[in-house]
């Protein structure tokens, strides 16, 4: 192997997705979480969101209105992960549309980030009853959409809103204030798991030290990221 071909190891760009072997049949997916969802399956979100609204691979299928799948913009170079629907969510199928997404769009306005800097979504597209945590079936029977969006988006930065968020996704059970703040390498990829909105709603002082002091620091920490990565072109 030339020098060359050992440097090109490492141009992710470069990295093809596999294709689905022959005898795959996407129509089965949401029927059973034992169904693979292999990388590459769907080509765009709204074809992954007729597969969420059919999905029957965890209980949660049972109860929801409608799988809450995204928003914001698929060449997002940040991508931002919260727990599950809540209400609002579930009604509308919009991601992050009540109080505490108000907040979030707030936080993202005070650093200049916008729709278009930003893809919004969540560990399980359905609504746990009562807004309860996720379990770990729940999770890991969603995963393989949530994947397909970090594929399909292939974002610079990943934000993972509370500790079921950053558990979903990498597996570290920390608590989220243990955290917060902090990069985290996820397969190949620059995390940092930030509070929930939610969670900020119910701490509302501002005084140094506070949840949402804290949250001001970790949005300026990653708007300095994004300048640093386009910077680097
Ligand atoms: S939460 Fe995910 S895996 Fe469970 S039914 Fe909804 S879309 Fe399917």
């Amino acid at each position: 192997m030339t020098s060359k071909d050992q440097i090109d190891l490492f141009n992710l760009a470069e990295v093809v997705t596999p294709a689905p072997s022959a005898d795959f049949n996407p129509d089965l997916i949401p029927t059973s979480a034992k169904v693979p969802i292999p990388p590459g399956t769907y080509s765009s979100m709204d074809e992954m969101k007729v597969h969420c609204n059919q999905c029957q691979r965890c209980d949660l299928g049972a109860t929801r209105t409608h799988a809450v799948v995204s928003r914001g913009s698929i060449d997002a170079p940040i991508m931002i992960v919260g727990e599950g629907p809540g209400q609002n969510e579930d009604e509308t199928g919009i991601p992050f549309v009540g109080k505490a997404g108000q907040l979030l769009d707030k936080i993202l306005d005070a650093v200049q980030l916008t729709e278009a800097d930003v893809f919004i979504c969540n560990i399980v597209k359905c609504r746990p009853p009562g807004n309860r945590t996720p379990t770990t079936d729940e999770m890991e029977a969603c995963r393989p959409y949530l994947l397909e969006q970090i594929r399909m988006v292939d974002p610079k930065i990943i934000l993972l809103t509370g500790a079921s968020s950053v558990k979903g996704l990498t597996g570290d059970k920390r608590g989220i204030t243990k955290i917060r703040g902090e990069w985290l390498e996820w397969d190949n990829r620059l995390c940092m798991p930030i509070f929930h909105p939610a969670y900020l709603l119910r701490n509302p002082s501002k005084e140094k030290g506070s949840p949402k002091w804290l949250m001001w620091q970790d949005i300026q920490k990653v708007r300095a990221k994004l300048d640093e990565i386009r910077a680097q072109g």
